[in-house]
């Protein structure tokens, strides 16, 4: 079943049915409408899966449309001395069959998202949706057919055995978001076919709060940022490292946004969601064990209900520190200062998301320039996610490679390097063909030029004491210009 449908959208590939570009438009305008047209549904069946209410259904981002042509339009790059007069550019082209796998907690994006890059870089491509978010899956697999071209885009459902097999069969490309457990899985099975890979990963994000800070408005935006979606956002802040001094305020500030957000009983409020199975309700709670909640800590294995909660004063080594949360606790680290602050986050796996809010530019200065992540948002949280123009992905164990916006474009593209010559000017070329002319030796320690695949030095006269500005072909004949 896999195979076959594997086999098929590589057949259409083949047969070049996604290659024109207002054939990648016509297909990107359809999905838009499927989205549109589809909303109710969607939203219902998210309901079903995570007990999320919204639905963003700007998911294909105009750009993916309206840019498409500079997207896929030659790029031209610099030419050196001996090929100025040709043309050189890099040509960005489809890879072929690509495999997208996709993750439970935002369904749709994480699977429709890739896919508007794969179909306007002109590529065939295989989805498999999470099978943990299934109302989801069924829909997408019922819909997708309808308004996309069905042998090129086929939707696999199914779980662990679905995916393996999937991983079996080549691919040009294999996009997955989910843990790295699973990814590195991916990247061997991709490593059989050498087919590279995008891993789009999550980990600990932390969020380092300064002293010196409207904790008001830190404390708002960092309450949405965790709590959304019940804890489960790959770049959800997973906890805070702040001074001593601050933590009771912090502690309060979100107390008090989390009774504006939700009221006195979040769990009957219609803006917060559930964990999605039990399974990860289970692992949450555990990693509760043995702590007292400063904010929350009620639960409801009925429902998988668990309040937001804040943990304070959580030592660097205990378990809510030693993997990614993916849930509604927040626990807060204390750090001496910034230095140690950042010694901490340097100790760690680099992140898939880091969040500084501070007033201090000083702060904010050193924390960009001595950490690194995935991406930053400075004084707020998640938004660097939705800017289109800034790729979105990890960095070391939260990920590899890059999407969003035209980064999802070249992520499925190949560049392909492209010189087109002219068969005039033969002269010129008397620096790379046998006999080497002796009174052209190489000189050490001036630019090299790569010919006929030999590397040359850049060629002075031996009677000349000067450097070559140019070699110019015009006349016919190799001239050297001395300054
Ligand atoms: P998941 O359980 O839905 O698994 C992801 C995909 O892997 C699914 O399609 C599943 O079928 C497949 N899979 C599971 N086990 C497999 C196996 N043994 N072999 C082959 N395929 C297998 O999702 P998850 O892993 O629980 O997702 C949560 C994780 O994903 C978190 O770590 C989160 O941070 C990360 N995440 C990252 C991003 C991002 O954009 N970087 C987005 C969302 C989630």
């Amino acid at each position: 079943m896999e195979k076959q449908a594997v086999q098929r959208a590589r057949e259409a590939f083949l047969a070049g049915r996604s290659r024109p570009l207002e054939f990648r438009v016509q297909q990107l305008k359809s999905l838009q409408r499927m989205i549109t047209d589809r909303q109710g549904e969607i939203a219902t069946a998210l309901k079903q899966d995570i007990s999320r209410v919204i639905f963003n259904h700007t998911v294909v981002h105009y750009l993916a449309v309206s840019k498409l042509a500079q997207w896929a339009a030659p790029r031209h790059v610099e030419r050196n001395l001996l090929t100025i007069s040709d043309q050189a550019y890099i040509q960005p082209e489809p890879l072929g069959v690509v495999l997208i796998i996709g993750a439970w907690n935002y369904p749709w994006a994480l699977t429709l998202q890739p896919l508007v890059g794969a179909i306007a870089a002109g590529n065939a491509a295989v989805l498999k949706p999470s099978e943990l978010s299934e109302y989801s899956a069924s829909l997408l697999k019922a819909l997708l057919p309808r308004y996309l071209d069905q042998e090129l885009y086929p939707v696999v459902c199914g779980g662990v055995s679905e995916t393996q097999e999937l991983l079996r069969q080549r691919f040009d490309h294999v996009f997955y978001t989910g843990n790295s457990t699973v990814g590195k899985l991916v990247m061997e099975a991709a490593a059989r076919h050498l087919t590279p890979v995008t891993l789009e990963l999550g980990g600990k994000s932390p969020c380092y709060i300064d002293k010196d800070v409207d904790l008001r408005v830190a404390c708002r935006r960092i309450t949405w940022g965790k709590f959304v979606n019940c804890g489960q956002t790959c770049i959800a802040p997973d906890y805070i490292l702040c001074e001593p001094s601050i933590q009771n305020r912090v502690v309060e500030g979100i107390r008090q946004t989390l009774l504006e957000f939700y009221g006195p009983d979040p769990k009957s409020s219609p803006d917060y969601g559930r964990i999605i199975n039990q399974r990860h309700f289970n692992r949450v709670m555990t990693l509760l064990e043995g702590y007292t909640a400063t904010v929350g800590g009620q639960s409801d294995a009925s429902q998988r209900y668990i309040a937001p909660t804040v943990v304070k004063d959580v030592p660097p080594q205990a378990r809510l520190m030693q993997e990614e949360i993916f849930g509604p606790l927040l626990p807060i680290v204390t750090v001496s200062d910034i230095d140690d602050a950042i010694h901490f986050l340097n100790e760690r796996e680099k992140p898939l998301a880091l969040y500084v809010f501070s007033s201090n530019k000083k702060v904010i200065k050193r924390m960009l320039a001595e950490t690194t992540s995935g991406g930053v948002t400075v004084n707020d949280v998640i938004m660097h996610y939705t800017l289109n123009s800034l790729p979105f992905g990890g960095v070391g164990q939260s990920g590899t490679g890059r999407y969003h916006g035209k980064h999802t474009f070249d992520q499925f593209s190949h560049h392909r390097a492209c010189l087109v010559k002219s068969l005039g000017m033969e002269e010129v070329n008397v620096v790379r063909y046998p006999p080497q002319n002796p009174t052209f030796p190489n000189v050490p320690g001036l630019p090299e030029i790569l010919v006929g695949g030999f590397w040359i030095s850049c060629l002075v006269p031996p009677d000349s004491g000067n450097l070559p500005t140019e070699i110019s072909g015009k006349s016919g004949k190799l001239e050297h210009h001395n300054i």
